[in-house]
């Protein structure tokens, strides 16, 4: 069978015992697909639209319908894959990490505006894969960045990340928030903490379903660990430090409001691009 024939005869394929198929567990059938043969093969994207006619080995074939049959079970496409693009990044993810989102990107944007100084401490709380600290570090190499993360597994792997992108002015850590830290004041603080509520229903659907709740899940409302980053950032800021967090669509007024009993100044709140509200930073005063 082609290259071509596996694509398409793949696109149509459903799983015989569930009766699913790919266009049932992705937005992206195609592209998913290809992405599957492209690890399968050990080829670019470009390899498959230059060569449709080639035939794949019987062996990798295999190798492709077992993926695929991940895909159709409901894994995420990164896990299977084992990597996830971030920012100018492929991150290595596991199971024990929540896997880097592009509305992510934006606490990076958002810091990389600010006018911070050139030598800036920064911290980033819940750092999973090193996603957000990575980045920064990849942007801001005079930038003395720290990360944290409460699973070790998590630490684990951000350390693998940082050198397989020889990123040496990160340092990773394993804590519980700020209670393991080092008396240190920072410049910028930014979290991507787990912010869903514990009966969302979203948690039994799709992707989110494969990764660990403890990156995902915070209380009844969403907002333990938000309330605890928040409010504990103010001992570990600078004056006029500001702080970055993600958050969901619906926690930005809550958010606000945290922030200014907190004591920060410019408080903003930022959308995603589905338009709804996910980023809030401040200054604190
Ligand atoms: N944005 C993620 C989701 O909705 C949640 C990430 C988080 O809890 N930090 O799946």
């Amino acid at each position: 069978m082609t290259i071509l024939e596996l694509l398409q005869r793949s696109a149509e394929l459903t799983d015989s015992s569930t009766g699913v198929s790919a266009a049932d567990v992705t937005d992206s059938p195609l592209l998913d697909t290809e992405l599957l043969l492209c690890h399968a093969l050990d080829v670019s994207r470009t390899y498959l639209k230059t060569w449709p006619d080639r035939e794949p080995t019987p062996e990798q074939v295999h190798h492709f319908s077992a993926l695929f049959q991940r895909r159709l079970s409901g894994e995420p496409i990164a896990y299977i894959l084992g990597y996830q693009g971030f920012w100018s990044l492929d991150l290595k993810v596991s199971e024990h990490t929540l896997i880097p989102r592009p509305e992510t990107e934006l606490l990076v944007e958002a810091a990389l505006d600010l006018q911070l100084p050139k030598q800036s401490s920064v911290l980033d709380l819940g750092t999973g894969t090193g996603a957000i600290a990575l980045a920064l570090a990849r942007e801001r190499s005079d930038w003395k960045i720290t990360a944290l993360d409460f699973q070790p597994q998590a630490v684990a792997l951000a350390e693998e990340n940082r050198v397989a992108h020889k990123l040496d002015n990160v340092q990773i850590l394993q804590g519980n928030w700020f209670a393991d830290l080092p008396a240190d004041k920072f410049d910028l603080i930014l979290s991507n903490p787990p912010y869903i509520e514990s009966n969302d229903p979203h948690l039994s659907q799709g992707d989110v379903r494969f990764e660990p709740s403890s990156a995902l899940v915070s209380g009844v409302k969403g907002f333990d660990d938000l309330i605890v980053v928040i409010d504990e950032s103010v001992g570990f800021l600078k004056s006029n430090g500001w702080l970055i967090v993600e958050h969901g669509h619906d926690q930005g007024y809550g958010v606000r409001q945290l922030f200014t009993e907190a004591g920060f100044a410019d408080i903003e709140t930022r959308p995603d691009y589905n338009q709804t509200d996910r980023i809030t930073l401040g200054r604190l005063l």
